[in-house]
């Protein structure tokens, strides 16, 4: 099997010799295992983080270690009772060609029901998220304005096609007028804004002034920066921000010293939430499973009608893992980055 593992700690952005390929003979599963050979496996953002030795929600992937990930696959050898060689499977099987999980641990995919790397996008943990957070903390109620970011990745898309279907009107955030354009024209947004064509946090938010002329009152946090610098002041009373994700300082290295330019407007960005009453909720997904029944029963028909779209950016091979990975981290990516492993 081969397999992608930590081979240092990034300094800032993850470069190509922080990665290295190995190659070592398949495993073999013990008791209750399955073993299961990849075809497609996920490039998500949370996995910049795990690069880094510093605290956080999950422990980091040790140096040397296998890159962690989720991926879908066929068994190959299982000793569970629920799956038998030719079924296929959703794992957390990291970045490698084959990959050992409980029985217990793996969701079952039926191809029957779509192409199986939806279980890594739309009908996975991403799609998952945007449901959740903009369900459960966005509370979006007809004729109010949704922002989100990164508005053609899998979490931001879902979260404007959700809030769509609730009767809100919804303005994406997006690097440049192709994603721009796939936003609006794929996705069904009303309008969205490419952040490179502003210079600051002043000039971003103008142009969301524009574009929301009864200002925010759900902003889906994916990004920070100067995005969240532009949107804060736009805020309804009462507003609420599910806080998803903060990319634009992933590679600042755990947000510390040097985690953006918008330090000085902390004190003034803070008092808006006092000031509008604002409901700023994190949240981690992986501690909302037991919901995922309630997703895939409210999105799984929408994805099946192709009421609700998605768009796949399928890297190929494990050796372009890390490329694709630093690409999707600089906006690269067109919709939910995957790699085909086999
Ligand atoms: P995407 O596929 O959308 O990929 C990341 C995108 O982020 C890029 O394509 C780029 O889009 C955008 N981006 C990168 N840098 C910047 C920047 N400096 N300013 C603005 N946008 C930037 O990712 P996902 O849909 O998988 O994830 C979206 C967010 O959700 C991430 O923050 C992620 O960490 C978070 N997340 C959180 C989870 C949780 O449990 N809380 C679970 C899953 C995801 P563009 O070119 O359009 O700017």
């Amino acid at each position: 099997m081969k397999r992608i593992v930590l081979a240092r700690r990034p300094t800032g952005a993850p470069v190509d010799d922080d990665f290295r390929l190995e190659e070592s003979p398949a495993p073999e599963p013990g008791e209750g295992e399955v073993l299961v050979r990849v075809h497609y496996m996920s490039l998500d953002p949370y996995m910049r983080g795990r690069m880094d030795d510093a605290k956080s929600y999950a422990t980091p992937v040790p140096l040397d270690g296998t890159m962690e990930g989720g991926a879908v696959g066929e068994v190959i050898a299982s000793n569970h009772p629920n799956f038998k060689p030719g079924d296929f499977a959703f794992g957390m099987f990291g970045w490698a060609t084959h990959g050992i999980q409980p029985g217990d641990v793996l969701r079952k995919i039926d191809p029957a029901h779509g192409p199986i790397t939806a279980s890594l996008g739309v009908l996975g943990m991403p799609g998952f998220t945007g449901w959740f957070g903009l369900t459960e903390y966005g509370q979006p109620k007809e004729g109010e304005t949704v922002v989100v970011a990164a508005a053609t990745g899998p979490v931001g898309s879902m979260v404007g096609q959700i809030a769509k279907a609730r009767g809100c009107r919804v303005v994406g955030v997006a690097g440049g007028p192709e994603k721009c354009k796939m936003a609006v024209e794929t996705f069904g947004f009303d309008e969205c804004l490419d952040h490179r064509a502003y210079a600051d946090g002043a000039e971003m938010r103008a142009a969301l002034a524009e574009a929301c002329p009864k200002g925010i009152d759900i902003y889906f946090e994916n990004v920070a920066g100067k995005v969240l610098e532009g949107v804060l002041p736009l805020m309804n009373v009462g507003g609420r921000i599910p806080v998803c994700g903060m990319i634009s300082w992933y590679n600042a290295g755990a947000l510390g010293a040097n985690a953006g330019g918008d330090k000085d407007q902390l004190p003034k960005l803070w008092r808006m939430i006092l000031v509008n009453r604002l409901h700023v909720h994190g949240f981690i997904i992986s501690d909302h499973f037991d919901r995922f029944a309630d997703f895939m029963r409210e999105v799984g028909p929408m994805v099946a009608s192709g009421q609700l779209k998605f768009v796949e950016d399928i890297a190929e091979g494990l050796e372009n893992a890390p490329r694709a990975f630093r690409g999707m981290l600089e906006g690269k990516n067109k919709g939910k980055q995957v790699v085909k492993v086999i």
